[in-house]
Parts: structure tokens; C-alpha cells; sequence
């Protein structure tokens, strides 16, 4: 078989570079490997819509079958790949199928961290990445659990916001001093914080979990450092992720909390690049970011741009990746979206108030992101700004008086 472009990994990123591959022109051979039964599918709503039943398995997929049939896509669905034979150019699955590449994309996100105290593995533990944990999430919520989250992160949260809302008792457990942290400022942090307290949903802050406890092997506690033990019947980790880098470390290339890529997405090795959750990649929004200028962006808007970047470079329009980042939650009936990448450090200008406002955060005195909630005009100017490195100042920010919109239009 002529070697065409192998993806391993079937999910937002792989799908999307193999639709832009064949969008783009590419006419060759294209296969999708995938460790997963289903056909690729959208993460976002298995912790919202689809938790609580407002939509269905079908609702999820990002296309039909037919689409693959039509567009030439050989898809291995349940297929893990084990290795990558660089010198002999061939992708080796775990059922020994050899597939030979001209080109091959990595594509393999990212997996739960795990909570690393005894009582970890007892029955009751669960977390959220797949289809298969959402479904046994939903299973687990209609025996009107007492919960525990571990994680006041976006799973933690969006999970708690369902839970609650269907009137269950829920608590979420927290490392750091504010819900994430390492994504919001704490005005924002302490908006969702209110928010969720309104659901009813309880919170435990800087607060270490020392061991989950059981009995007959079924969770029934969660144990914290200051001695508290807060009961559970189900407790749902979401402590954040690593990236699935193992294949590419295993093949030798270069890898540091991800596989590391050039502006292009390209490895170490020219004929293998990587995409999404599990790429390492520079990026001209993390300035003064600590680190070496280089991100790994866990989000949908990073896994289809870069996808998109990728197929463009392979169909012979190449261009370093500079998409803007940003990201959305929602939680309960407010929705969190956020431009740009900030560091905990930033400054906070806020415009707006009650339950919609943004607040602008800087960096060395540059607009550095912008987190909006339920103020979706914001959200979409503030893409504008930060994307064209428009000029604004704090000041600017402050003042209600300035025509946002007008400066983002280039007409400030
Ligand atoms: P994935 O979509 O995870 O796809 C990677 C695929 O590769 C997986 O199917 C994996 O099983 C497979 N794979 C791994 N190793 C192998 C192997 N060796 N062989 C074969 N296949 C392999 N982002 C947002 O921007 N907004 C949201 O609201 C949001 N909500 C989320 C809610 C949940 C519950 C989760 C889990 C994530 C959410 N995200 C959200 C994050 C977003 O879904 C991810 O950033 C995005 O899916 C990344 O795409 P990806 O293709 O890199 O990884
Ligand atoms: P996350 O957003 O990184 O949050 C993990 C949270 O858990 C952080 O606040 C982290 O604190 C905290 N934590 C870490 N170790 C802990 C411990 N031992 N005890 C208690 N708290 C601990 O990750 P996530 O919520 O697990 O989400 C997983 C993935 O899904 C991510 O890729 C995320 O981006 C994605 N996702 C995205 C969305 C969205 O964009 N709306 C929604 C759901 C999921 P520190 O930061 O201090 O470590």
C-alpha cells in the first residue's frame, strides 16, 4: 500500500486534521487510529448537556459514519497504537497491524491525572474523560449519591453545577485557596464560587485529600490533612491531566510535559508532528508566561486550529500556528468564556457588574487575557483585541465611557 498520512488518535484534533487534509485537497491515503468504540466525538458536553441528559450518544459525534465512507477516511476505531517504527516509517498497532506513513500526526490528547492517596481505586472513585465515564457517571448520579469533588477546575465545577442542580449534596475539595486558579483571577473565582454556593454546592479550600476510606471496597469518606472526613458515596476526581506522550517518548523524540513541536507542529523527526491536548508547542501569546515561551493548550479551539494549521502545512500552505487561545464553561446558568492566556499574577480591570462583567487582565502593562461572564459581546471583542495586539491600557480598560468595540473594529 502506497504510505499516505497516518493519525493516531481519533479525537477533536486527529478528526479535524483528517476533514481539513481531505478539505484541503490531499487525495491520498488518510487512516485515523482510534482507541475508542465510538465514532470521534465532542468532549464538552459529556460534564455538561449530555451529564444531564439533554443530549444523547448520537448528539455527541462530530460526524457520521457516512462521512468517513465519503471523504476516503480509514478509520480504526478501537485500535491503541503500540509503537512508531521511525527508521522502517510505519505505525505499529497493539494487534500487530503494521501501518506504513509518509506522514504521521500525533493526536493522542491528554488522560485524567490520577489522585495519588490510598483508597484511590475503591468503587465509587470515578472520573470523567470519555464517553464510558460519562455514562457511568449519569448511572451513578440516579442512586442520589452524597458526592465529593476532588478539583475545583472546569470538571470539577461543571460536574458539581449538573450534580446540584439535581438537587444532590455536593462538595468540592480544592488544593489551592480559589476555584481555578490557574486559569481565572480571583474576581472571577469568587463569582463562580457564590454562584455555585447558590446551588447548594458546599466547598472546601486549601484542602489537602489524604486518603479516600471504604468499606466491603466501596468509597464512604474522603479524608482531609486538617482531620475533617467529609461522608461520600461518590467521589469524582478532576485534578486536571497529562499529556498522552508516551508513543512519541518511546520513539525517541522530544518530549517535556508534552511532545515538543516547532511553530509549524513539527517533532523532532520532519516526517511526525503532534496536535492538541499532547503538543508542546511556542506560542506568541504566552509572553512573559513563566517557562520557556512554550504552552499546552487543553481545549477544543486549540485542538481544531491546530488540526487545521497542520493539514494546511501538509497540503503545501504552510504557516507557524498563532491562533488566539480561548476557552468556555459553563456552570449552572452562567456561562465563563475566556480570550487569551493569563498568569495568577496579572492585573484585573473590570468592566461590568452583578452577574455580567469581564475583567481584563495585564500583563507588564499589555493585555494579556480577557475572562467574560455572560458577557458573550465582550468575549468576542476582546478576541479582536488581543488577536490584532490592538493597544489598551489599564486605564482604557477602566473607563466606561471607552467604545470597546468601536477600538476593536480599528475605529477607536
Ligand atoms: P482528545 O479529544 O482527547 O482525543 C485524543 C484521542 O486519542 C482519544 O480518543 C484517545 O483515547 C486517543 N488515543 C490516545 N492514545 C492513543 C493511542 N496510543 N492509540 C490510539 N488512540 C489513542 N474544552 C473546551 O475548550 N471547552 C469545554 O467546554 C471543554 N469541556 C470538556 C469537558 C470534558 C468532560 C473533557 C474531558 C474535556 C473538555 N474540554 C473542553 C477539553 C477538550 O475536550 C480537549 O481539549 C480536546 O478534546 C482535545 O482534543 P485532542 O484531539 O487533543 O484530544
Ligand atoms: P483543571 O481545569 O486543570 O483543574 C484541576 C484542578 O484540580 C486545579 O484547580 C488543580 O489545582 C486541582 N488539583 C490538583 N491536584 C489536586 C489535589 N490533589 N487535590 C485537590 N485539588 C487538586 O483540570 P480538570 O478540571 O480535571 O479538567 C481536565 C481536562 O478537561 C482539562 O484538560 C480541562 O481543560 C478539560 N476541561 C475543560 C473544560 C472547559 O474548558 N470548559 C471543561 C471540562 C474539562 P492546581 O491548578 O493548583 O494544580
Amino acid at each position: 500500500m502506497e504510505p499516505g498520512i497516518v493519525i493516531v488518535g481519533a479525537g477533536q484534533a486527529g478528526f479535524q486534521a483528517a476533514a481539513s487534509l481531505r478539505e484541503g485537497g490531499y487525495h491520498g491515503p488518510l487512516t485515523l487510529v482510534g482507541d475508542e468504540t465510538a465514532l470521534p466525538y465532542q468532549r464538552p458536553p459529556l460534564s455538561k448537556a449530555y451529564l444531564a441528559g439533554k443530549t444523547d450518544a448520537d448528539g455527541l459525534a462530530l460526524r457520521p459514519a457516512s462521512f468517513f465512507a465519503d471523504h476516503r477516511i480509514t478509520l480504526h476505531a478501537a485500535s491503541p497504537a503500540k509503537a512508531i517504527d521511525r527508521e522502517g516509517r510505519r505505525l505499529v498497532l497493539a494487534d500487530g497491524t503494521a501501518l506504513p506513513f509518509a506522514h504521521l500526526v500525533l493526536a493522542t490528547g491528554s488522560r485524567n491525572r490520577p489522585l495519588p492517596v490510598p483508597g484511590a481505586d475503591l468503587d465509587g472513585v470515578r472520573q470523567l474523560r470519555g464517553l464510558a465515564d460519562a455514562d457511568a457517571l449519569k448511572a451513578a448520579l440516579e442512586g442520589g449519591p452524597r458526592i465529593v469533588v476532588i478539583g475545583a477546575g472546569f470538571i470539577g465545577l461543571e460536574f458539581a453545577a449538573v450534580a446540584a442542580g439535581r438537587g444532590l449534596d455536593v462538595t468540592v475539595v480544592e488544593a489551592a485557596e480559589r476555584a481555578m486558579a490557574r486559569a481565572v483571577s480571583a474576581e472571577t473565582a469568587a463569582f463562580f464560587r457564590t454562584a455555585h454556593e447558590a446551588l447548594g454546592v458546599r466547598f472546601a479550600f486549601a484542602a489537602g485529600v489524604t486518603a479516600l476510606t471504604g468499606e466491603g471496597g466501596r468509597v464512604r469518606a474522603v479524608a482531609l490533612a486538617d482531620g475533617r472526613e467529609l461522608p461520600a458515596d461518590l467521589v469524582v476526581v478532576g485534578i486536571g491531566v497529562l499529556p498522552n506522550a508516551d508513543l512519541a517518548a518511546e520513539a525517541g523524540l522530544s518530549v517535556a510535559d508534552g511532545v515538543r513541536v516547532d511553530a509549524f507542529l513539527a517533532t523532532s523527526d520532519p516526517a511526525i508532528s503532534a496536535i492538541g491536548d499532547c503538543a508542546r508547542f511556542p506560542s506568541p501569546f504566552a509572553h512573559g508566561l513563566h517557562g520557556d515561551g512554550t504552552v499546552r493548550i487543553e481545549s477544543v479551539q486549540n485542538a481544531i486550529d491546530q488540526g487545521r494549521c497542520l493539514a494546511a502545512r501538509l497540503t503545501g500552505k504552510p504557516a507557524a500556528y498563532a491562533a488566539l487561545p480561548w476557552f468556555w464553561s459553563d456552570q449552572g446558568p452562567h456561562k465563563l468564556q475566556i480570550a487569551g492566556l493569563s498568569a495568577p499574577g496579572d492585573a484585573a480591570v473590570i468592566r461590568g457588574e452583578g452577574s455580567a462583567f469581564s475583567v481584563f487582565r495585564f500583563r507588564d502593562g499589555r493585555l494579556s487575557a480577557v475572562e467574560s461572564i455572560n458577557r458573550a459581546g465582550d468575549h468576542m471583542i476582546a478576541r479582536r483585541l488581543l488577536s490584532a495586539g490592538t493597544p489598551l491600557t489599564p486605564d482604557q480598560a477602566a473607563d466606561p465611557a471607552l467604545d470597546l468595540k468601536a477600538l476593536a473594529m480599528g475605529r477607536g
